[in-house]
């Protein structure tokens, strides 16, 4: 593609978005000039729900793959595409099906609850799915004495045994990107900024706890720093989401928790990405019926369970 100027790549977005009747969806940790032309930005839950709303024939997802494939689920009517197929998640890739069948044999009544952050295979293998923002509501609502395998995320896991009390078997996955936040960094940021409020996202390690006010989804985030009468905040979590904050509430200060928290699949769909997706449509989404079928139902009763 020739070079062109942002605007005239925008403009032509905008006429391929009304000829394909498209909607643009972005994940928060998108970089700013994909969540500035996107009709929707959000976390995973927020994006699901989403989703399952748009009347729109065509969704294009900037995100990481297992989000466009969740859409493709919810939505298997609609042409579902995803600029760049290389952006995948670290996390995601730590969960396979055939060791979770092997998992789900050796604890034969066991239920699994599986963050989204899954292949749609380990999702169909799954009872009920979560995301950050619902997985302690969720995992709260199943009955007290059901043994629970919880996959992929293990921090994500033991944030919520943690808050719930209940025991959970986890998965050894994790995403990297928040791993490699340290505690030493987030007190030193407390030290310099001792009256903001610490908000992290659940797969950072648990043993950031005490440092921490509260942990919430990237959508959960926006929701606080909007209601909140503070004005300072430390955010522990992937750099991208800044560019919402700053834009929703301009007369607040965001301090980052870790500039190393850049997750690099995040960062790859860019402008000329997305007019390149809209004018060849590519690369859509292609899922199996049967595995459609399998991995719908645990992210549907998720979005029943959520309300
Ligand atoms: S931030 Fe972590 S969990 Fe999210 S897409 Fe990147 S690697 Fe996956």
């Amino acid at each position: 593609m020739a070079f062109l100027e942002n605007e005239v790549m925008i403009e032509r977005i905008n006429a391929l978005k009304k000829q394909l009747d498209a909607v643009i969806l972005a994940h928060n940790y998108e970089l700013a000039e994909i969540q500035e032309i996107a009709d929707y930005t959000g976390d995973s839950l927020e994006l699901s729900i989403r989703a399952t709303q748009i009347s729109a024939r065509t969704i294009l997802f900037c995100g990481v793959t297992f989000m466009a494939e969740t859409a493709k689920v919810l939505s298997p009517d609609k042409m579902v595409l995803i600029p760049d197929l290389q952006a995948g998640c670290t996390m995601a890739n730590m969960a396979d099906a055939e060791t979770l069948r092997a998992l789900k044999e050796k604890h034969p009544g066991a239920m699994v609850v599986t963050y989204v952050n899954s292949t749609a295979e380990v999702k169909a293998l799954s009872d009920i799915c979560v995301t950050s923002a619902n997985a302690e509501k969720i995992v709260r609502q199943l009955p007290g004495d059901q043994e629970i395998i919880f996959v992929p995320d293990m921090n994500l896991g033991q944030n919520v045994i943690n808050s719930t009390g209940r025991k959970m078997i986890l998965w050894d996955g994790f995403c990297p990107v928040h791993r490699r936040i340290t505690n030493e960094e987030i007190k030193r940021r407390k030290q310099e900024y001792p009256d903001a409020i610490v908000l992290a996202h659940p797969e950072c390690n648990p043993s950031i706890a005490p440092l921490v006010d509260e942990f919430l989804s990237t959508g959960g985030i926006c929701n606080y720093v909007k209601n909140s009468s503070h004005d300072k905040f430390i955010i522990v979590t992937e750099m991208g989401i800044f560019h919402r904050l700053q834009k929703e509430n301009p007369d607040k200060t965001f301090i980052v928790g870790s500039p190393q928290a850049i997750c690099p699949y995040m960062k790859l769909i860019r402008l000329e990405d997305v007019l390149r997706c809209l004018e060849k449509q590519q690369y859509q989404i292609e899922l199996p019926a049967d595995l459609i079928e399998k991995a719908a139902r645990p992210i549907r009763k998720m979005l029943e369970l959520s309300k």
